[in-house]
């Protein structure tokens, strides 16, 4: 099938905008961070993850997609338990749900009717406050919609859950970033642990580019059934 009409925001012109936004008035967000992510990936991996998950259900509904928002709460330098101090930049809760709610603010000034935020880090509250924010957007605003989510939020939990730098977050990452990947920092002889290695979920060693297409075809699928609802009722 052909692609939509879709477009990265920050690289067009005001022409280009407004072509996309008549027929796709949609607006995505992917919420990223700037986190510790193991030895193997790099910084920004949720905001790569989510913007390019962000693209290619852009490419298949249309609308804008805005750059990844590398400002999050809630990231594993303070997370209790374990000791990972180095290489995570975070922000206050406060301050995301203030970014939240005002960049929420400008895209209804611009008069799009549907908005996607798809946070690529679920660290909570984090996540939840992207939540509750869209949820208070949706009670404000009768005309349009915000649908908040993770990527995991509508797959199945056998495929992905919630993890940290695990295999799903890398098969992701080899998915749209592959080259900012090194797997062999990984240790060869040993369990995985969070304490140890700032990873929470599945092993990550045996990560695949086929499991992280797996997943995105998946999300996809979820994705669209859902933005066709949305288009039906707020477009
Ligand atoms: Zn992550």
């Amino acid at each position: 099938m052909k692609n939509k009409t879709w477009g990265n925001y920050e690289r067009m012109r005001p022409d280009q905008i407004e072509t996309v936004f008549e027929k796709h008035p949609i607006a995505y967000i992917p919420w990223g961070a700037l986190e510790y992510h193991s030895y193997h990936n790099p910084i920004g991996l949720d905001g790569i993850k989510a913007h390019g998950m962000c693209e290619d259900l852009a490419k298949k509904v249309g609308g804008l997609v805005m750059p990844p928002i590398y400002l999050a709460a809630n990231l594993i330098k303070t997370y209790p338990g374990v000791n990972f101090p180095k290489h995570s930049i975070e922000f206050s809760e406060n301050l995301i749900r203030m970014i939240c709610e005002e960049y929420l603010e400008q895209l209804v000034e611009q008069d799009f009717k549907i908005i996607v935020i798809l946070t690529g880090h679920a660290g909570e509250p984090h996540f939840q406050i992207l939540n509750e924010v869209a949820d208070n957007f949706n009670k404000k605003y009768a005309n349009r919609y915000c649908w908040s989510l993770a990527e995991f939020d509508i797959l199945p939990d056998e495929m992905l859950t919630a993890n940290h730098s695990a295999l799903g977050e890398t098969s992701l990452q080899m998915v749209y970033a592959p080259d900012l990947i090194a797997m062999e920092r990984l240790p060869q002889d040993r369990e995985i642990t969070l304490v140890e290695d700032g990873i929470a979920g599945r092993d990550p060693r045996p990560s695949t580019v086929e499991f992280g297409n797996k997943i995105v075809t998946a999300f996809l699928k979820e994705a669209e059934i859902k933005m066709a609802d949305l288009i039906g009722k707020y477009q």
